[in-house]
């Protein structure tokens, strides 16, 4: 059985960038609904039960057809979350350090311009979907909760969920403002950690 994993900050910790109302509604209620929706699909696949949802995800055709949407939905959308609490924290925001650090700057030409950069690919996500820095330091997308996992690929160092239940309490339709608070929390203690491990 997969459960909810704790945060390792208070819902009220990142107050002024995201609510304590988004943070109780994003962890406690949607993410807890991936959760559950996973466990329930794979009722029907018990010999999966047991498996990291990485494995699930990354190899959905090996999934029964009949739950295999489930899974992807429910297994991405607990996975993506699962990153998502760690790549933020109230002692997060400013910029990067040591290698990673350089390396955005060789790749990008300033950390300013990989922002932008990370934030235009985010802003221009139609409908629901996820913006994720990956350990070549591309900047890719994915609709709904899908995962660059899913497809063979690295898991990523960043990524930013952009449907509307993340911000539309505190921001309604203006995901920019959003994405700019955003940047304010960033953990790039735990960004720099992932690259140093790919
Ligand atoms: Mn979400």
């Amino acid at each position: 059985m997969f459960t909810l994993p704790d945060l390792d900050y208070g819902y009220d910790a990142l107050g002024k960038y995201i609510s304590k109302d988004i943070m109780e509604l994003h962890h406690g209620k949607h993410h807890q609904t991936y959760v559950d929706k996973l466990n329930t699909a794979l009722q029907q696949a018990t010999d999966l039960q047991n498996k990291p949802v990485t494995e699930l995800i990354s190899n959905l055709e090996a999934v029964p057809e009949p739950i295999r949407t489930a899974v992807r939905n429910h297994g991405g959308g607990h996975y993506n979350h699962t990153l998502f609490w760690k790549f933020m924290s109230p002692d997060g925001g400013g910029e990067p350090s040591g290698a990673l650090a350089e390396a955005l700057q060789k790749k990008y030409g300033s950390f300013q311009e990989f922002m932008d950069a990370f934030s235009e690919k985010a802003l221009g996500i139609f409908g629901s979907g996820w913006a994720w820095l990956q350990p070549d330091l591309s900047i890719v997308t994915t609709a709904n909760q899908d995962s660059p996992v899913m497809n063979g690929g690295a898991a990523p160092l960043l990524g930013l969920d952009v449907w509307e239940h993340a911000y539309y309490l505190d921001y309604t339709y203006k995901r920019g403002d959003y994405v700019n608070a955003w940047w304010h929390v960033v953990n790039w203690q735990e960004v720099a950690e992932r690259f140093q491990l790919a």
